[in-house]
């Protein structure tokens, strides 16, 4: 038996959700009269009025008392109190933020994945990196008739230089950009603070290695066939619910169940690949890397538990959330599904909430363990097996392509003192003070990972032997001038030692023998008194 109270709330927290799926747009209409009232439209401020009135009555009638309780003061204030001037404009953007958190906590009481967050200007802000081209033109359509205001360059804009009102939501960096595309793709996606919201890759040209683009940090990856479509609908999630959509590959052999997990996974603004058969999976996850993938049993080729299997034997995919979600579930199924590799399975008929629950938290987590598989977990910068992987690769391109290479091997001088007098705490606090230092003083396209406990590594491509020392020496006289104050108040001014190794392009090396090289300048350095940089 239902309880018909409960019935009634289980009505009402519907209703609520529907009203809460149109919030960022009722947001976004009091930003844009707003800007308006800012800019002299004399009939902004009773546009203003009419949107408080109207909220403060929604807002009684689908149970928002707190948004009620703002609109309607602010309603009053318009009509009663003594005309508002362009000085009242910050009254009204209290108001406006008030209301948002009234809208985000209700949202996460009733569960809702929607965090309104930050509403930058009246309107989200998105960035296109890419050549001028009619695929450019046809983006930036697609994005400014979603609402995105825009800007567009062609690849030289350090996001460091960018101003805080102007930092973009979303980033597009299409690999027509020319090599540095990854670059600075994975600079944009650093997990700073400063980080938009998605940064995501038009793959002009579909020749990137998708392992890389996992590695960058990147939200999405769409191919030539998805440009402008998806990256469109995809814009149109961010915009909504404010975090990059996850990214679900569905297989599953029946239309009709595989029909009912699009249509709720598009509740959570899931982008979603459906599949058929154990073949179109495992063809889809070669050119996808999904955040999760939603995995029946029963198929009419090879069955779920043998994709789970190959997904884990494969590299790329080894950390993707698996879901079994079938039929067969006895504890022996079960037991199996496991033994392949899921990390979650879940019965037919699934609860719809308990499915996209399930979904949610699988997809959140497995982004944070992609970044904590290639970034150290103290500083930010990448880890050793990151670093080395690149700089691989940053050898062969150059090779290649006949460039320049330099590395830098960076160790702080007597940083053992710094813990034996301060302690490991504030040892770690001149860690993580030396790599923001580090990571302001290079470029976007730079590379920068920490090689071991206090030492650490930088790629510098297209940089020929003497802008290395250079780099190296403005890293060192800058670190020198930029003393950090620490827990309990000490001032404390680290000094580092840099070896440099050139690569020039005629000869072949290997990434033991190029770092074996820049080990030994920095020993020299370490010997001739510290504080020095010395190239190989
Ligand atoms: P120098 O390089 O100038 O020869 O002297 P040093 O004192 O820096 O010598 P060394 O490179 O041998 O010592 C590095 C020290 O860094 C040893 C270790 O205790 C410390 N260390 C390594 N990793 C960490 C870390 O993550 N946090 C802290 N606080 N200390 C670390
Ligand atoms: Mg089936
Ligand atoms: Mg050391
Ligand atoms: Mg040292």
């Amino acid at each position: 038996m239902i309880d018909p109270a409960d019935e009634e709330d289980e009505a009402l927290a519907s209703l609520k959700r529907d009203y809460l799926r149109d919030a960022p747009e009722r947001l976004a209409e009091l930003r844009k009269d707003l800007a308006a009232f800012r800019a002299g439209e004399h009939d902004a401020l009773d546009s203003l009025r009419q949107r408080f009135h109207r909220l403060a009555g929604s807002g009684g009638s689908y149970g928002f008392p707190r948004v009620t309780e703002v609109a309607r003061a602010m309603e009053e204030r318009i009509l009663t109190g003594p005309r508002p001037t362009i000085a009242d404009a910050d009254l009204v953007e209290q108001a406006i933020h008030d209301i948002r958190d009234a809208f985000d906590d209700e949202a996460n009481t009733l569960d809702m994945p929607m965090v309104l967050g930050r509403l930058p200007g009246f309107a989200y802000r998105a960035l296109i990196v890419m050549r001028p081209t009619s695929l450019r033109d046809s983006i930036a359509n697609a994005l400014l008739k979603t609402g995105f205001e825009l800007d567009v360059n062609e690849g030289n804009v350090d996001p460091w230089d960018i101003p805080p009102s102007k930092r973009p939501d979303l980033v597009v960096i299409g690999t027509d950009v020319g090599d540095d595309a990854l670059m600075l793709a994975r600079y944009w996606a650093a997990a700073t603070p400063e980080r938009p919201r998605a940064v995501v890759l038009a793959d002009t040209d579909e020749k990137l290695d998708r392992l890389r683009t996992a590695a960058a940090g990147l939200d999405a990856v769409f191919g030539p066939a998805a440009l402008p479509g998806e990256l469109a609908l995809f814009a149109r999630g961010l915009a909504r619910v404010g975090a990059p959509p996850p990214n679900v590959v569905v297989v599953e052999d029946d239309p009709a169940q595989a029909q009912l997990m699009a249509t709720w996974l598009g509740q959570i603004n899931a982008r979603v690949s459906l599949c058929g058969s154990a073949q179109s999976a495992t063809d889809t996850l070669s050119r996808e890397l999904p955040d999760l993938v939603l995995l029946d049993v029963d198929l009419p080729d090879v069955d779920g538990y043998a994709i789970a299997r190959l997904m884990r034997q494969d590299p790329r995919l080894a950390l993707v959330p698996i879901v079994f979600l079938t039929a067969r579930h006895t504890l022996a199924d079960e037991m199996e599904g496991l033994r392949a590799g899921g990390d979650d399975f879940l019965a037919k008929p699934v609860e719809r909430s308990h499915l996209l629950q399930v979904v949610l938290t699988r997809t959140e987590r497995g982004r944070r363990i992609r970044e904590l598989v290639h970034r150290d977990g103290l500083t930010g910068v990448l880890n050793h097996a990151t670093l080395m992987a690149e700089l691989e690769h940053a050898i062969s391109f150059a090779a290649r392509h006949s460039e320049p290479l330099c590395f830098l091997m960076l160790d702080l001088d007597h940083f053992k003192r710094i813990n034996d007098t301060h302690g490991h705490l504030i040892g770690d606090q001149v860690l993580m003070h030396v790599s923001t230092v580090f990571r302001k003083a290079i470029r976007s396209s730079d590379l920068i990972g920490r090689y071991g406990g206090e030492e650490f590594g930088i790629i510098l491509r297209r940089c020929p032997p003497e802008n290395g020392m250079v780099i190296a020496e403005k890293l060192r006289s800058t670190l020198a001038a930029t003393p950090v104050k620490v827990r309990g108040g000490a001032e404390l001014s680290p000094r580092v030692s840099i070896g440099v190794a050139a690569f020039l392009s005629d000869k072949e090396i290997s990434v033991a023998d190029f770092t074996a090289e820049a080990d030994r300048a920095l020993y020299e350095a370490k010997a001739s008194g510290r504080d020095r940089v010395v190239m190989a």
